[in-house]
């Protein structure tokens, strides 16, 4: 059964789309805890960070790579956030690996 990201990446559900090349797709996250609250996921559904493997460190440095580019784009200033859930204890709710890119007020250390 395919995730809701796979959905947004065939299309078949709408989303605010703010980037895409052949490996990634990001866009606005619905529910946003920031000011601006981006979500970058890889095209191979890959449930989470844990399940990636050898195979996927191009794919991994791509997603990063395209965080810094979005970051860029928005005039971010150098100042954001990258976030991984990784599993449902650690927040996790959608099962499609992806990086949450967060800016636009003051994160707080550690998160929670
Ligand atoms: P996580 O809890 O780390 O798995 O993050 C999943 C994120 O996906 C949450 O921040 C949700 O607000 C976001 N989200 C869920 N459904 C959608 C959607 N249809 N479009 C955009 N973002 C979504």
């Amino acid at each position: 059964m395919s995730t809701l990201f796979e959905k947004i990446i065939n299309r078949e559900i709408p989303a605010d789309i703010v980037y895409e090349d052949e490996i990634s797709l990001a866009f606005k996250d619905i529910n946003p805890q920031a000011p601006t609250h981006i979500l970058i996921i890889p095209k191979k559904p890959i449930e989470k960070l844990s399940d990636a493997n050898i195979e996927d460190q191009a794919l991994l440095g791509h997603l990063m790579l395209v965080a810094g580019k979005i970051a860029e784009q928005l005039n971010l200033d150098n100042t954001f956030r990258i976030i991984i859930n990784n599993g449902a204890g650690a927040g996790q709710s959608v099962f499609h690996l992806h990086l949450h890119l967060m800016s636009g007020r003051p994160l707080s250390w550690p998160p929670g």
